[in-house]
């Protein structure tokens, strides 16, 4: 009989059309066969994975792992170790970092830097906005998986890390996504109405309000609700797919619902903070916790899942965002002066499929909102997404029953000294295995993987 590089076998593998017992062969990076365990070809090296599950890796869409001038808040092995131990064999990489992702020079810089770095496959996302539309065209031809927009300018301080993915205008926003239309990518927007926030923001401060609560008060859910039907109705003008990043107001639930209804190119993410937390239960963690958008109310948290489970959302992503610890420490006293992100790729496969098995989510819609829908949407399908053959070889075996409680001083990011939101979580369902191309990169909760593992990928 012939050999492979590696056979798992006595699984449950997660397919599209349901699930297969029995186990699959990897060559070259390929999945090359799927079958029972007796017809299974033999491996040089073989895994019984013992009855657990087998899903294709997840993909995580919306992920800070920053890098190169940045390299001090993480860099491309330590976000991508993070992202192995949760199972993800592909993250999407924003472009916030030194220098901003918003020229074709600084993407290929991006490209080159994280390709002998990364542990997992990584795509990129490059910045737009109303400085950098020339160089659109430039950066999707380099193979960017999506451009992403900012509808407010850069926060105080950080103008030199968002060059070239914020909008001043309206007129340039419907100028960028027409660009992005003509090369048939993908625009994804952060959308927020900036004015009502700066209204209610310096409203606040002038009251003396410096806590979280304030914090949440300056963006009430019609600062989303109102972002993303502007973006979506320019959207629609300039005939471009439109991507909403992490979506979690209730009001932009039902935005996103009628833009899908009159049959707009337009999909929804979610993140788990917003579906595991309110704000009641997080906001003595003040600004370890403080997010953009922040994290809301007990009806918006479950409002999300009926939004996941209707399809009005289409996947979960992690929004993983690191800092130095001075920079969320600049909020203990005001709130205000705190950078906006909290740490979340070490968490994100445990706290799923905690969910799962707490029954929000059955573990096939996990494998659409993770893994498949996120394929699907960025086109990296049917490479990544799925199980079967002629497909990457990117997979994460599952332990329903494994159970864990979360230590960030044990997280794998750089910024476990900020990751107060999932410390102590009592997880039950952990990855147990991540393979990359065919590379065992985790087993059993550490990490085996080198750095340069990872390979781009180009929608
Ligand atoms: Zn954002
Ligand atoms: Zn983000």
């Amino acid at each position: 009989m012939v050999s492979v590089e590696l056979v798992l076998k006595n699984g449950k593998i997660m397919t599209t059309s349901g699930i297969f017992e029995g186990g699959l062969a990897v060559e070259a990076g390929k999945i090359v066969a799927m079958a029972k365990d007796p017809s299974l070809p033999t491996g040089e090296q073989t895994i019984d994975v013992k009855g657990n599950f087998i899903l294709p890796g997840f993909i995580d869409a919306h992920t800070h792992v920053r890098g190169m001038g940045r390299s001090n808040y993480e860099d491309f092995v330590t976000g991508t170790m993070a992202a192995a131990s949760s199972g993800i064999t592909t993250i999407m990489e924003m472009p916030i970092t030194l220098p901003p992702t918003s020229t074709v020079q600084a993407f290929k810089e991006k490209r080159e830097a994280m390709s002998g770095q990364s542990l997992v496959n990584f795509a990129l996302y490059a910045g737009a906005g109303s400085q950098n539309i020339q160089e659109i065209t430039g950066m999707a031809r380099e193979g960017a998986v999506a451009f992403k927009t900012f509808m407010h300018p850069p926060p105080a301080g950080r103008e030199q890390d968002f060059w070239g993915f914020y909008v001043t205008d309206d007129g340039s926003f419907l100028e960028m996504l027409r660009t992005i239309a003509q090369t048939g990518s993908i625009s994804a927007v952060h959308a927020e109405n900036p004015e009502i926030v700066e209204h209610l923001a310096k409203k606040l401060r002038s009251e003396r309000r410096m806590d979280l609560s304030a914090y949440l008060g300056s963006r009430p859910g019609i600062t989303e609700s109102e972002g993303i039907s502007r973006a979506a109705m320019l959207a629609s003008e300039a005939r471009v797919r439109i991507h909403i990043c992490h979506v979690c107001a209730k009001e932009a639930l039902e935005v996103v619902r009628m833009a899908k209804s009159r049959g707009q190119m337009l999909t929804a993410e979610t993140c788990p903070h917003y579906l595991t937390f309110t704000h009641d239960e997080i906001k003595h963690l003040g600004p370890y916790v403080k997010i953009n958008p922040p994290i809301r109310h007990r009806d918006d948290r479950d409002l999300l899942w009926e939004a996941i489970r209707n399809g009005v959302i289409d996947l979960v992503a992690s929004d993983h965002g690191p800092y130095p610890k001075k920079l969320k420490d600049a909020g203990l006293e005001d709130i205000w002066e705190a950078y906006m992100g909290a740490p979340g790729l070490d968490a994100i496969g445990p706290v799923m499929l905690t969910h799962v098995n707490n029954g929000l989510i059955s573990l096939k819609k996990l494998a659409e909102i993770m893994s498949e829908n996120v394929a699907k949407i960025f086109g990296l399908y049917p490479n990544k997404g799925a199980l079967s053959v002629g497909s990457d070889a990117d997979l994460v075996v599952i332990d329903m029953n494994a159970r864990k409680r979360l230590d960030a001083s044990k997280f794998h990011t750089k910024a476990r000294d900020i990751a107060l939101l999932y410390d102590g979580f009592e997880a039950k369902g952990i990855p147990s295995l991540t393979v990359v191309n065919g590379t065992i990169v985790m087993k059993d909760g550490e990490i085996v993987g080198k750095p340069g593992t990872g390979r781009f990928a180009r929608p």
